[in-house]
């Protein structure tokens, strides 16, 4: 047992020692990609209602690296963090999302909200609310067609700043739901000095709901929580009938995950878009 002890610390050491060079190689090739952004694009998850309609979308990246391979934003998205490669690529999910849905509008599908995440860095960096305005005169859309997300960690640390972008953001009719509630930092006194539309319960709790109890509590409390907040609840990485039962039960009615669809393709989710009513005169 000892001998195999110390086999799994080398193993142990030698892993890591990739995962850095990994996460070194990911950094180089992040900078180049940044100058081709045609090697990112995004994919958009429906977000539905209890009766499946889809009520809106969310944008999520893809990156194609150099080497023809989808690499998983969970591994590049922290090291874009580290640098304003986040901002760029939060301009880029802006950028992209309201190409879209400048195009959807031109072909007479009825528009709903599409939401990007947005780094807590982006979010106080004081380029957000200038390229948002350009953006949308520049596509002639309107705020009310984009929704934002973001994690609970800069709303604690920056709450002042955070007070005045999110001010701005709700002026322009631009939807704010704070990301994988729940997982953050405990403090709540932020819920009542921002203002924040939604909250989205995080997968991790929403994994269970329907099977432990623990995990149950905490999405009705968080439900409970909003509506007494007058917020709204999503649910995220609905992946099972129970937990939407569990979930429309406790009274949150808008959920999305597997279970409706994964993130599509444009095309795809251009399949789900209802074409709008042509008035006749
Ligand atoms: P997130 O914003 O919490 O997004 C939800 C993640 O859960 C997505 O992973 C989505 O594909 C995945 N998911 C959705 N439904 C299910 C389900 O039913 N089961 C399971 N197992 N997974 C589900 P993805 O696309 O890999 O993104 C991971 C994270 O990377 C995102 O978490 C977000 O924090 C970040 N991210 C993605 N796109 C962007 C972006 O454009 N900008 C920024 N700043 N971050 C992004
Ligand atoms: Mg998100
Ligand atoms: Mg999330
Ligand atoms: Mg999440």
């Amino acid at each position: 047992a000892k001998n195999n002890g110390r086999n799994n610390y080398q193993l142990f050491l030698a892993e890591m020692q990739d995962a850095d060079l990994a996460n070194f190689t990911y950094e180089q090739d992040l900078i180049n990609a940044i100058n081709h952004p045609e090697s990112f694009h995004f994919v958009y998850q429906p977000k539905v209602n209890q009766y499946d309609d889809v009520i809106g979308f969310e944008a999520l990246v893809r990156w194609l690296g150099c080497d023809g391979h989808y690499i998983s934003p969970a591994v590049f998205i922290p090291i874009a963090e580290k640098s304003d490669i986040i901002i760029t690529i939060g301009e880029l999910a802006i950028k992209r999302v309201l190409q879209q849905q400048m195009r959807w509008q031109k072909q007479g599908y009825e528009l709903v909200p599409i939401s990007v995440n947005i780094s807590g860095k982006h979010l106080i960096s004081g380029k957000l609310i200038p390229f948002i305005n350009a953006q949308l005169a520049a596509n002639n859309m309107l705020g009310e067609h984009l929704e934002i997300e973001i994690t609970e960690g800069v709303l604690l640390t920056e709450i002042e700043e955070c007070i005045k972008v999110l001010s701005e953001l709700k002026g322009m009719n631009i939807k704010i739901s704070v990301d994988d509630f729940g997982t953050g930092y405990s403090s709540l006194s932020y819920l009542k000095r921002l203002p924040i539309d939604i909250l989205k319960i995080d997968r991790s709790f929403v994994n269970e709901c329907a099977s432990t109890t623990e995990d149950g509590q905490i999405c009705s409390t968080i439900i409970n929580l909003a509506n007494n907040l007058g917020l709204q609840t999503i649910a995220e990485g609905v992946e099972t009938e129970a937990q939407k039962a569990f979930l429309l039960t406790n009274g949150c009615s808008t959920y999305q995950g597997y279970l409706f669809s994964k993130p599509l393709p444009a095309d795809k989710a251009t399949d789900l878009l209802t074409v709008q009513e042509i008035l006749c005169e």
